[in-house]
């Protein structure tokens, strides 16, 4: 292929007595090489020691109409290392007389508005003058090729504000440099493309350096053929050359090629241009006016030590760097072409003595893409750079790229598990399986009101490594069991508890939490009232966080459950979330077409509700939830639970320590076995379990736990469908099978088998919404520079195979799972990866 011919001039002479080692410039080489085969550097390198080059090579091409390849020669938008030119050009005329550094820029631009701003301080980005693109952008039409009149004009009409007092402080500034330019026409009477010819480039025979912009396509540069700017995207190159405002010389817009800078370089220890009194000028870092200096001298950045003057140079498809140091009389040069700045900073990693980290690639062929936004699905392949998405489109591989052959699978993003409890089980397996065998590459944990300190997570993870992500809630029952004592919780907290819970919370906040989660129908938080719940909200919205919550009920007050967290949003204006929605209490079933009716509402009004939900109808939770009125020994109560609050010919005790052999069987057959009514069953369970309790304080593990079954198939379906409902699996790594299978149940049952929603839509709902419902935009969608935590499945035979006699089994189907961008499942087992992070809520703030 002709972009990969090279043009290979390779010196190792000098090396001798060089600064640089041979194994350095062969570091440089193989690494240049590599980045150049994995299409992030186009463009031509040139090291050299005392003006003679130790090492000379070009890589790509020049023009991606025309595929002619770059050569030492080839004459590159200089972008920013103009500056230095221009700096060059106004010291020439200093030296001629004709204008001096402290002149004011009035007495060249009459009608300029600012009457104290002078040449040095355009000179040094010291003017507090405004970035002109942002004008420009503001009040020019976008058909206007903007030109240095143009610029002056503008500056002149508005007289924007200056940033600064001029002189008193440093900041980079564009608009100096072109109004520099304009300068040097006026003081030498001369167009600036002959100025720059006549001074410079034929004094020291410069051939491939000129003055261009799209208002002076100079003679002088037509003989040469200039290298254009161009972007690769998905595979693809686009061009990225001039825009509208390469009408404007100064600033940028001077073409040159490695040969020649190297020329120009070596100029600068000679009087060729200027003498050396004038030069020095521009290599002494520039004076502030409270006295203190910045390292900027006339179009050079100028190292602590001032042996090093720099200056890099980046505008649309180019990207350059010039490096001299004056003591050890080196050069580096590199002009590029294909938007892209590693280059750069893996030459200069190497040159400064360090190892360069080239970004590995990985290339996913052949798949069925679903991006998780719920567009349809695609075929496609998708190249992953390191822990991020690169590419997706016809890709091809890259020599020696690692690359998978997904089949004709289907790739979407890691599923997001809003509503997890698998974190305790990681402990125990830091692989995840329970979570990435489902295609889980992230959990949210913190709920039901019970969660970990964010530095407890930081800690954990850096100990020991897990290949699932993290992302966390605040809970509710945590902050009140720290403020009010944990035997302390079966009433309303005081203010002076609230006020201390604020401070925890907002702590947390800070830290990357996401929010606050309440789990207000368990006892730890149900004495709460509505204030304390919205005050602690409060503070959420003050730091940029959501609330998610187990509702006050899911039964008997599920109205006012459901009022209450709408009121929560509508008072704090922050996103909340029904976490695992669902209507538990038989004579209400059906009505969730109204449940969802009324949230839609409530959407329509502003609040930006949403829910979770898992695709079961039975959950799993203690036996004290199936007496909402904390009740236990009320056989009215009882029999209550029995007939309208779970079914227990089908509801199982899976966990019972008091007796472990009732785990396992239903409520109905403990009761034959009791030679009890079930209601009477029930109320005698509670009173074992909390006898065992008082007996063991210490017992750690849930004494007793049940999955009950409370839900109408047809509401949850409904739940499921609505568009602001999230997938969660409300799953820990044992018991209820929910734990092991929610995700490939819905791709088995609810898509392929029941047809209950399109596989995009069911993938959207897993992942692209999950991310929304969470604030999260760097993951739940396959896009470029998303991280790549990805799912390859097969729909055709992906299932759960996880039921209530075995909750463990591991699900069918699921091919590959990838969570920053290391593949952490397949074939069923685990590899031993463990790349999942700590993932923060992301604040505005963020840099
Ligand atoms: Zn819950």
């Amino acid at each position: 292929m002709r972009n990969f011919l090279l043009v290979l001039v390779l010196f190792y002479t000098h090396l001798g007595y060089s600064q640089y080692t041979t194994q350095q410039i062969e570091n440089i080489n193989s690494t240049l090489t590599k980045l150049h085969e994995q299409a992030m550097f186009n463009g031509v390198v040139l090291i050299a020691q005392d003006g003679k080059a130790l090492y000379k090579k070009a890589f790509g091409i020049a023009n991606i109409q025309t595929q002619e390849s770059l050569t030492p020669n080839s004459s590159f938008n200089l972008a920013s290392v103009s500056k230095q030119f221009v700096a060059m050009m106004t010291m020439i005329l200093k030296e001629q007389g004709k204008l001096q550094f402290d002149d004011k820029l009035k007495k060249y631009l009459p009608n300029f508005p600012y009457d104290k701003i002078t040449i040095r301080q355009l000179l040094t980005h010291t003017s507090g003058l405004p970035e002109y693109f942002d004008l420009a952008t503001q009040y020019t039409n976008t058909l206007d090729t903007l030109n240095n009149e143009k610029l002056i004009k503008l500056l002149t009409d508005l007289k924007p504000e200056l940033e600064f007092e001029s002189g008193s402080e440093w900041e980079y500034c564009n608009t100096g440099y072109a109004l520099l330019a304009s300068i040097i026409e006026k003081a030498s009477s001369m167009k600036i493309e002959f100025f720059f010819s006549k001074y410079i480039t034929q004094p020291l025979h410069l051939t491939n350096t000129f003055v261009y912009s799209l208002n002076i396509k100079s003679p002088l540069s037509l003989k040469t053929q200039r290298v254009y700017g161009f972007e690769r995207q998905n595979g693809r190159n686009y061009p990225n050359d001039l825009t509208r405002f390469d009408g404007i010389v100064g600033d940028g817009n001077i073409y040159s090629s490695v040969e020649d800078l190297l020329i120009y370089e070596q100029a600068l220890y000679t009087n060729k241009l200027v003498s050396k009194e004038t030069l020095q000028e521009a290599f002494i870092p520039v004076k502030l006016k409270k006295g203190e200096t910045y390292n900027y001298g006339f179009g050079w950045e100028i190292s602590d030590d001032e042996e090093t003057l720099s200056h890099t140079g980046s505008w649309v498809g180019f990207e350059n760097y010039i490096e001299r140091n004056i003591t050890k009389k080196t050069t580096v040069i590199i002009l590029s072409n294909g938007t892209n700045d590693i280059a750069i900073d893996l030459v200069n990693t190497i040159l400064s003595g360090k190892k360069p980290k080239i970004p590995t690639t990985q290339l996913i062929r052949n798949v069925r893409l679903i991006d998780g936004t719920g567009s349809v699905a695609r075929k496609a392949d998708v190249r992953l750079k390191d822990d991020k998405i690169w590419e997706i489109g016809n890709l091809t591989t890259f020599s020696n790229e690692e690359n998978v052959d997904g089949q004709g699978f289907v790739l979407s993003p890691g599923f997001i598990d809003t509503h997890s409890h698998h974190f305790g089980g990681l402990t125990k397996v830091p692989e995840a399986i329970p979570a990435v065998s489902q295609g889980i590459t992230t959990i949210v944990i913190g709920q039901d009101g019970s969660s970990y300190p964010m530095d407890t997570l930081k800690k954990f993870i850096k100990k020991r490594p897990i290949a699932v992500n993290i992302a966390t809630y605040t809970g509710h029952s945590t902050l009140r069991s720290e403020t009010m004592g944990a035997k302390s919780l079966y009433r309303t907290a005081k203010p002076s508890e609230i006020e201390k819970m604020k401070i925890l919370l907002k702590k947390e906040l800070e830290k990357g939490s996401f929010g606050l989660a309440t789990g207000l129908e368990y006892e730890s938080a149900f004495f709460s009232n509505r204030d304390e719940v919205l005050q602690l909200a409060q503070v959420v919205a003050e730091n940029g966080g959501r609330y998610m919550s187990h509702i006050r009920s899911e039964d008997i007050n599920l109205d006012d459950a459901i009022d209450e967290i709408i009121e929560i949003g509508r008072e704090t204006k922050i996103p909340v979330q029904i976490s695992h929605i669902k209507i538990a209490k038989k004579d209400q079933w059906g009505k969730s077409p109204q449940l969802l009716a009324r949230l839609q509402k409530a959407r329509a009004e502003g609040i930006n509700i949403t829910a979770d939900c898992y695709p079961y109808d039975f959950w799993n939770s203690t036996l004290r939830v199936l007496f909402p009125n904390r009740d236990y020994t009320n056989p009215i109560s009882a029999e209550f639970a029995v007939n309208q609050l779970f079914d227990p010919e089908k509801s199982v005790l899976v966990r019972f320590a008091p007796n472990k052999s009732y785990a396992g069987k239903t409520i109905t057959a403990i009761a034959k076995e009791r030679n009890e009514k079930p209601s009477q069953t029930l109320m005698n369970l509670i009173g074992i379990a909390a006898d065992f309790e008082e007996k063991n304080p210490n017992f750690n593990e849930g004494i007793e736990a049940i999955m009950g079954k409370s839900m109408d198939e047809a509401d949850v379906a409904n739940f499921l469908r609505w568009s602001h409902t999230n997938i969660c699996s409300d799953g820990s790594s044992s018991g209820h099978p929910r734990g092991h299978g929610t995700f490939t149940k819905i791709l088995g049952r609810y898509v392929r088998e029941q047809k209950l929603m399109p596989l995009e839509t069911a993938i959207y709902k897993m992942t692209g919404l999950s991310a929304e419902n969470l604030g999260i935009s760097d993951r739940g969608i396959i896009a470029n520079g998303n991280f790549a935590d990805l799912v390859l499945f097969n729909p055709d035979t992906v299932i759960d195979n996880a039921n209530i006699q075995d909750g463990k089994a591991l699900s069918t189907g699921i091919e590959r799972v990838w969570v920053n961008g290391q593949i952490v499942y397949q074939s069923q087992k685990a590899t031993g990866k463990y790349s999942g992070i700590l993932i923060k809520k992301q604040s505005n703030s963020d840099e």
